[in-house]
């Protein structure tokens, strides 16, 4: 028998390199849960679908409303995290979406928004984030605080250059439009609503990288909004929209890339049904923000192992792994990447794949991925 020592003696540097790499892949298949988590938990990591809402722990909700003096139905975390975010009786969007009406009392002034902005960027620091696209909607737009929007704006943009100088993770916002909030606002006034959404982020390119189409698919259609994606795309934002999700229907998802100009899908699931958008999506190379645990807390797919991935790649789908909503599905972006990991035998390397396929269809700018490519491991 000889051994692999033997086998290397007097092999060319490269060719040893190699061989190693090889072995240490094949070792990492059978690498202990610990390591696998450890080695995920220190990688730097790219989350392209994170909401800035869904993104509130209790223990920032209790930091927050008793330093803003914000009324909340408890001032202790371990009681306030059963009421909101319990995991049992979610059987609709809406039950799903049920924390948001007490989180969203936590946007009451600038300064508490500030505050609220900074937790979550620190929280997804703590978890080696490197860079992350927080999804924030138009607060203030529609009359829903006490500030404008254009308040809100600049008060994100300057928490966010202030995160990003200060804490390890690099932050971009994508503003996200609550369909069936807009969906009710009539067409000509919706036009020039949207319209003078584009023109204020446009204010802070350094902060606002994109946009996002998001809420409940069956209140309203995307065509319903593709100036703002034309307008977007003229600006030159980057376009993703939530489709496929809880929608079953693959042509919602075809839609968004060919008519609304979409290089990224929010969740997809439903493109897995049909072929021919399959055929397309890889083709033009959309990449589709897979959010597993999300998934499975609203039924869309029973377990981690049910997210057709799989099939995305026989396609040659790109797909990026996110949080959503890291606080209401009670995950990081750590987890999700070792669920997949489990769930679809994936070896580290795997995982640093697609670390590096998050960066590359980003929103950050060149010279920001040029970095973030810097932080990975070859
Ligand atoms: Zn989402």
């Amino acid at each position: 028998m000889v051994h692999g020592r033997e086998l290397e003696h007097g092999v060319p540097d490269v060719l040893m390199s190699q061989s190693a790499t090889r072995r240490q892949d094949q070792l990492s298949l059978f690498e202990s849960d610990a390591a696998l988590m450890a080695r995920i938990r220190a990688l730097p990591k790219v989350d392209l679908h994170r909401h800035l809402t869904g993104s509130l722990s209790a223990d920032m909700a209790v930091k927050l409303g008793a330093a803003h003096n914000i009324e909340l139905p408890s001032y202790i975390a371990s009681e306030l995290h059963q009421v909101l975010f319990s995991h049992s009786g979610i059987e609709t969007h809406a039950d799903y979406f049920s924390p948001w009406q007490i989180l969203n009392k936590l946007y009451k002034t600038p300064a508490s928004t500030q505050d609220l902005v900074w937790q979550v960027i620190e929280a997804a620091s703590a978890d080696n984030v490197a860079y992350m696209e927080l999804r924030l909607g138009p607060r203030g737009f529609l009359g829903d605080a006490d500030y404008s929007f254009e308040e809100f704006t600049q008060c994100v943009a300057q928490v966010v250059s202030r995160a990003n100088a200060t804490l390890t993770t690099q932050t971009r916002c994508v503003l996200g439009i609550p369909r069936h909030v807009f969906i009710k606002v009539p067409e000509t006034t919706r036009k020039k609503m949207l319209a003078k959404i584009i023109y204020t982020i446009r204010e802070y390119p350094e902060c606002f990288v994109g946009v996002d189409l998001n809420g409940d698919e069956l209140a309203a259609p995307s065509s319903a909004f593709s100036s703002f994606f034309h307008l977007a795309r003229d600006a030159g934002l980057g376009i993703t929209v939530h489709a496929g999700e809880i929608g079953s229907d693959a042509a919602d998802v075809a839609y968004a890339v060919e008519a609304l100009s979409a290089t990224r899908i929010g969740h997809g699931l439903a493109a897995a049904l049909d072929t021919r958008t399959l055929t397309m999506l890889g083709e033009r190379k959309a990449t589709m923000e897979l959010c597993p645990t999300s998934n499975v807390l609203l039924g869309v797919v029973d377990s981690v192992s049910g997210m057709p991935i799989r099939r995305l790649q026989q396609f040659g789908v790109p797909y990026a792994i996110c949080t959503d909503n890291p606080a209401r599905c009670q995950t990081s972006l750590s987890e999700e990447l070792f669920k997949v990991a489990k769930a679809f035998s994936c070896t580290f390397d795997d995982i640093c794949q697609m670390v590096r396929l998050s960066v590359q269809v980003s929103f950050a700018d060149d010279a920001a991925k040029s970095r973030l490519r810097q932080l990975l491991p070859n």
